[in-house]
Parts: structure tokens; sequence; C-alpha cells
């Protein structure tokens, strides 16, 4: 029965396997440090942002290729533990899973290699053997770990579908404007911001300027996200800051990939903007509490326990 209301999310992105070696120091070229210790974690943007959408209550089906070897199959069966619809994850015959090889140091410093591999091989062919999945969802959520021109090609089919269309455009990278123009949400951090934009968001006040020019391009809504402070809402209706929730920080690591996987469930759910954003805001500060990328983020039973505090 619970699963017939949740919202159908459907996520586009990729899939990552974290390789972490934590080391005194960062080995320099050509040297050898023993005495590490390691740890692997599941991440990638888009199986991080499935993740959140999961556990904060969406029925969601994530388009994302992987590898036929170890990681691959480790991801698949992390994904369906979390009742993650993984029918259109498909497995590349000749190319690895994407892999991330992390070191960090005692001091906290990192040195970070990814090799993409299949996610950079996800293409319009797989999205549209995903276009049954469209029908009926109500959210489709993105981000630019995966080739730009499946991204296209979903959010054409969103369009079509009548399926609202978040965009995190992460990492930044300039977007064609017929591509804007199909998303309703986009939802850079600061930096993306202004690598979208030119205009460099420290607050409030910049965050405004940066949206309405983004709107300018032709995208409904923006979001952007601002760390603690929470989140600069931008629409025809004006702007304001949907203020962040005070916590103790311990690691901010894909806090963006749970705010925006929990605000697709509350826009699915029909909350209204401003209420979703503060849900969303509530996700991702649970998830900075905690260690960890996927391990981080919050289920609905914990957003809505926090949210009564
Ligand atoms: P990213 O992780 O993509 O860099 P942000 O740093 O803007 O994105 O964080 C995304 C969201 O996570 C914020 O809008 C906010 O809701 C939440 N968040 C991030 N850092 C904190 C923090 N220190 N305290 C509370 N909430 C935070």
């Amino acid at each position: 029965m619970e699963e017939l209301m949740k919202p159908r999310i459907i996520v586009l992105g990729s899939s990552n396997t974290d390789m972490i070696i934590k080391l005194d120091r960062i080995p320099r070229p050509g040297e050898t440090i023993l005495g590490g210790a390691f740890v692997t974690a599941a991440g990638g943007k888009g199986a991080n942002q499935a993740v959140g959408a999961a556990r904060a209550g969406g029925q969601v089906t994530f388009i994302a290729r992987v590898g036929q070897d170890m990681f691959g199959d480790q991801a698949v069966a992390g994904f369906a533990t979390e009742g993650i619809n993984v029918d259109h994850v498909s497995r590349d015959k000749s190319n690895p899973s994407g892999v991330a090889l992390i070191f960090v140091g005692k001091d906290g410093e990192n040195s970070i290699a990814v090799a993409g591999g299949a996610n950079a091989k996800l293409s319009p062919t797989d999205v549209k053997k995903a276009k049954a999945a469209f029908a009926g969802a109500s959210v489709l959520v993105m981000q630019l770990e995966t080739p730009l021109k499946s991204v296209v090609a979903a959010a054409d089919l969103a369009a079509k579908a009548g399926v609202r269309v978040i965009l995190n455009p992460a990492p930044a990278q300039s977007l064609p404007d017929n591509l804007l123009k199909c998303v309703s949400i986009l939802t850079p951090n600061e930096t993306e911001a202004e690598l979208l934009t030119g205009i460099a968001v420290t607050d409030t006040a910049s965050a405004a300027v940066a949206a309405a020019k983004l709107r300018a391009r032709g995208v409904q809504t923006v979001i952007i996200t601002l760390g603690s402070l929470g989140a600069f809402v931008a629409t025809e209706d004006g702007g304001q800051l949907v203020p962040g929730f005070k916590v103790k920080a311990v690691d901010t690591t894909a806090a963006g990939d749970t705010f925006n996987g929990a605000l697709a469930v509350a826009l699915g759910e029909g909350k209204p903007l401003k209420q979703a954003v503060r849900f969303a805001n509530a996700a991702a500060a649970i998830s900075v509490t905690r260690l960890g990328a996927q391990a981080s983020a919050p289920t609905r039973r914990e957003i809505e326990k926090f949210l009564k505090k």
C-alpha cells in the first residue's frame, strides 16, 4: 500500500566506487608509503542522489551504466537494498565501472583520481530504453557526471511526459539554452552558480543576482545552495532565502546530493516549493552530521523527527 503512495522519481547519473586509503601523508610521485588503512564507499553524484531520494521516501528508478565487474555487481546490489529499481542500470561489456582512488592524509588533505569508465558511455539509447519509466513519474533528477547528450535526451523525454526536471549542474560546465528551457529547477551550489554566471556568489544578495541571470536564460526556478546558510530560491514571484538548520558539521561530502534527492521527493509529493526546500535543507543538515556520502543520507523517519524538533 505504502509503495503506491510514494512519488515516482527518476534519477539519471553516475555511479562510482570510492576506494580510500588513509595515510600519514599523501605519497609523492614515485614514492611508496606503507601502513595505510583501506575503505571502500559507494559514490557518484547520480547514485548518491538516487539513494538520498529513496531514503527520503521516493519510489526511485535509476538510469545509469556500470561495468560487468565486481564493482558493478556491488553497486547494483546496494541500490536494490535501498529499494531502487535497477532495470535501467545497464552493464557495459567493454568498460569498467567508475572508480575514484582517494588518498587522505592525517591533516585531512586529499588527492583524488577518477576514472569514469562506464559512466562516460551512458547514451541517449540507454535513456530511450527507459522511456516507459517516464510515464507516471513526478520528477527527473540529473547531474553532469555523465555525457551531456544523455542528459539532454532525458530532459526531452521528461518534457514530453510532463515530468518536472531538476538539474544539479555539478560539476559545472556551460549548458546549452535548449537544455535550460527543459529544466524546471536548476540547483547549483555557490561555485557552480559562479561558473555558470560569472557572478561570485557569497551571500543572499549575490545569489539573487546570479539566480536572476540564470532565470533570464529560461529556467523557471533557480535554487542556489549556500552551505550552512541554506538555499536561495528564485522564481517568477521573486527570491528568498530558505534558512539552513544549525547542526554540528562532521563531513559535508554529498550534502548537495542529499539535498537534491530529498527535494525531488518533497516536490513529487506535492509540497509547495519553500516547504520542499525546507525538507531538503533538513535532510542535508542531518547528512553533514555523519561521515560518508551515500551512508550519510537520512531516512524519511529521521527527516520528519528532525523537522519536529
Ligand atoms: P554542495 O554539497 O553541493 O557543495 P552545499 O554546500 O551548498 O552544496 O550544501 C547543500 C545543502 O546542504 C545546503 O543548502 C544546506 O541545506 C545543507 N548544508 C550544507 N552544509 C551545511 C552545514 N554546515 N550545516 C547545515 N546544513 C548544511
